[in-house]
């Protein structure tokens, strides 16, 4: 308990009617999020929890939780799903957790987007405007238990990224709808880039109550597994299929050394072949054939997502982005921990080649390819065995100054030591607007000081 019981009962007495929890299991629950993928922020974050859970149903709702909780002072954290890997959803100063998950309806779906309430569960949505013959434009793999908000404020890209960028880029949100932490809240509408200024904030600067998301005409993805003698081999079959532009919504190499953890895929990605795992066009599907056979590899499966699910098989959004990083910490906890490596352009698989050798068994590699700016853009997820804070830091070290790569350092809380690098002065500027007495989340931004405040 952070906060005095007075200013929780009063706190509880201003928002009657709203659902709340106040069970101490529950607010443990729902103050963690997927943080343990790190040691150093499972050791950091591990205990710290809200004092209460707050439900609200809809946009009033959510108006006079914003305005107890500014009146009492209260630090408020937003929840969606809680599958943030950074501690995102964690409260560092106790106060409410306000789970938007009620927030979950479609309010209208049009050619090419959707308005959405930023609550609902991605895989829902998908589900939505699938009657409409359309699909989103890219979604997490964590889609069965994320929401759209959350993906928005806590995440930066996904499956569907090769094909549209990621979620920064131009035109995949477009508009979103906040509510302001005050005695009297207001609603923000902000538009086009304007977008940006809350985009990736983890939930600092407002709360999103409701967005717009790009979509596009809906495809029948096939999910394949291309296997290859040699994990060069599998990144330059990669690269020259998107840099002469195969359709594809999902391309990732994984090399061999992840197969044992793929138990559902055992036989399908065995240990003595390096595996790209890709979503690709039906109509791609005879070019994809012979690129693979050109490269000498085989192809081991090919199916629709239907099929795919009827055979029990996870789809390939399983089988790449963090979800290669979750197949190994489930089957040997404690061992592995990882890094979120962008490599400079043009892409040299030489120089992964050159990392593995140094690396050794030491480190893991598994590579994303999205498109930044128009461009492709590789990343990699590999696996590091977790030894120490000190060794992590090293690799990183090597990564950025010997090999050129930029590092998302996934073992830090704020939004500039992670991803973010530097601090954003226009999403710090609608700070002052959306939260002026700095509530929200506190302790995610470098860019935000006691000292800027509103008393
Ligand atoms: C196995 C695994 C795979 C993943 N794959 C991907 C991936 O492919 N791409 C990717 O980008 N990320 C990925 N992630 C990270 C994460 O799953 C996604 O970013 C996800 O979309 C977050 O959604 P969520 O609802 O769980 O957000 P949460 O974890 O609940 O919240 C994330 C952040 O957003 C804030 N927030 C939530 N809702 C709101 C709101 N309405 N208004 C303001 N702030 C809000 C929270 O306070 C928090 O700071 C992965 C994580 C795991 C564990």
């Amino acid at each position: 308990m952070t906060v005095s019981h007075d200013t929780l009962d009063a706190f509880r007495a201003e928002i009657d009617g709203v659902r709340v929890y106040d069970d101490p299991k529950m607010v443990a629950a729902r103050s963690r999020d997927y943080f343990w993928y790190s040691p150093i922020l499972d050791a950091e974050l591990d205990g710290l929890a809200g004092d209460i859970v707050v439900m609200p149903e809809d946009e009033d709702e959510v108006k006079r939780v914003a305005a107890a909780a500014a009146r009492h002072g209260l630090p408020v954290t937003l929840r969606g799903g809680g599958t943030g890997n950074y501690g995102q959803c964690v409260p560092l100063e106790g106060g409410v957790i306000l789970d938007i998950t009620r927030l979950n309806k479609v309010i209208e779906i049009g050619e090419g987007r959707v308005r959405v309430q930023a609550g609902m569960r991605i895989s829902r949505l998908e589900e939505a405007v699938a009657e409409s013959g359309q699909m989103l434009n890219m979604f997490p793999s964590t889609k069965r238990t994320a929401t759209i908000g959350g993906f928005i404020s806590g995440g930066s890209g996904g499956i569907g990224s090769l094909r549209h960028g990621m979620l920064a880029d131009g035109g995949n949100v477009s508009y979103i709808r906040v509510v302001t932490v005050e005695p009297e809240p207001r609603v923000i509408e902000l538009e086009g880039d304007d977008t940006l200024k809350v985009q990736h904030a983890y939930g600092t600067n407002g709360i999103i109550t409701a967005l717009d998301f790009a979509l596009s005409p809906a495809t029948d993805w096939l999910h394949a597994i291309a296997l290859f003698d040699g994990y060069d081999v599998a990144l330059r079959f990669a690269t020259k299929a998107q840099a002469e532009g195969l359709d594809c919504f999902l391309m990732t190499p994984v090399e061999r050394r992840f197969a044992p953890f793929y138990k559902r895929l055992e036989g399908l990605f065995p240990p003595d072949r390096d595996a790209v795992f890709t979503m690709v066009a039906p109509e791609a599907a005879e070019e994809f054939a012979r690129r693979v056979a050109e490269a000498g590899g085989t192809i081991s499966l090919q199916k629709p997502l239907a099929e795919i699910e009827a055979a029990g098989l996870p789809p390939a959004w399983e089988c790449g982005w963090n979800h290669t990083t979750l197949q190994a910490l489930k089957h040997e906890p404690g061992v592995w921990t990882y890094l979120q490596v962008a490599y400079p352009r043009p892409f040299d698989p030489d120089l992964v080649m050159a990392q593995m050798r140094r690396y050794g068994d030491e480190v893991y590699f598994h590579h994303e390819m999205a498109r930044m700016d128009g461009e492709i853009q590789i990343f990699a997820l590999p696996l590091v065995r977790w030894t120490s804070r000190a060794r992590i830091y090293e690799i990183i070290d090597e990564l950025e100054s010997t090999d050129g790569c930029t590092v998302f350092d996934p073992h830090v809380v704020t939004i500039e030591d992670g991803g973010m690098k530097e601090i954003d002065t226009a999403q710090i500027a609608f700070k002052k607007l959306a939260d002026p007495r700095g509530l929200m989340n506190p302790g995610k931004t470098r860019g935000w000081t006691a000292d800027m405040a509103a008393q």
